[in-house]
């Protein structure tokens, strides 16, 4: 077992898991189900169209062809060129990287935040990595993230092994104001919102390119 054990990469066999968090490495560890419980809920998938704004029924469900907007998000395919994004993991393979929850590994480069006292410490905080200023140039050169000033960065690997996710969440808006920015590197991404509240939804056609008011119909 020790020599089995040996040849599992050191990344695949630390967890930084705390409390009802869980990640594949302390599920094997502990056995059983992992403490939490996957909700029972119907739910009904859309997928983002960059072209038209549209959040989209997927295809063979209930929903194809249906639609509703969905302002508020923008996506910018290629940001970087592959050489850029190699020299962008290299640079942060360079900082060690801490084990977070649910299988995660992060770099934060960042003031200390208190959330529950939404309050700041500075001190030992001296900037982002050089890397990201040509980034950030970049980034504020978009129609929407004119005058984007990135309050932190946080680096997150996730890995498949790992069993690496984050739960759905809502950000602090007083610390990081109403713009978050993610940075997809290396593989695809998938980037799920999720609507709790109750109520109906309007739904429309779906626009094939320019949106244009179709039948409606509410669900
Ligand atoms: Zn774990």
């Amino acid at each position: 077992m020790a020599a089995a054990a040996a040849e599992v990469p050191e990344v695949l066999r630390e967890c930084g898991c705390k409390g009802i968090r869980t990640c594949l490495i302390c599920e094997r560890q502990r056995g059983g189900d992992p403490p939490w419980q996957l909700p029972p809920a119907k739910t009904h998938h859309f997928i983002y169209c960059s072209d038209t704004g549209w959040a989209v029924g997927s295809e063979e469900s209930d929903f194809e062809g249906w639609a509703f907007p969905f302002p508020g998000v923008m996506l910018i395919e290629d940001f970087v060129t592959q050489e850029e994004e190699a020299e962008l993991v290299r640079l942060m393979d360079c900082d060690p990287w801490k084990l977070s929850q649910s299988g995660r590994r992060k770099q934060d480069y960042g003031p200390k935040v208190n959330f529950r006292k939404q309050k700041l410490k500075t001190e030992g905080f001296c900037g982002l990595p050089s890397f990201s200023r040509e980034v950030v140039r970049r980034m504020g050169l978009y129609p929407g993230l004119e005058g984007f000033q990135p309050v932190e960065q946080c680096n997150l690997d996730y890995c498949p092994e790992r069993g690496s996710a984050i739960d759905p969440h809502l950000d602090d808006a007083w610390l990081w104001g109403e713009r978050l920015v993610s940075l997809n590197l290396l593989s695809p991404t998938v980037l799920s919102m999720c609507r709790e509240a109750p109520g109906s939804l309007l739904l429309c056609s779906a626009p094939s390119a320019a949106p244009e008011v179709l039948v409606d119909s509410v669900i």
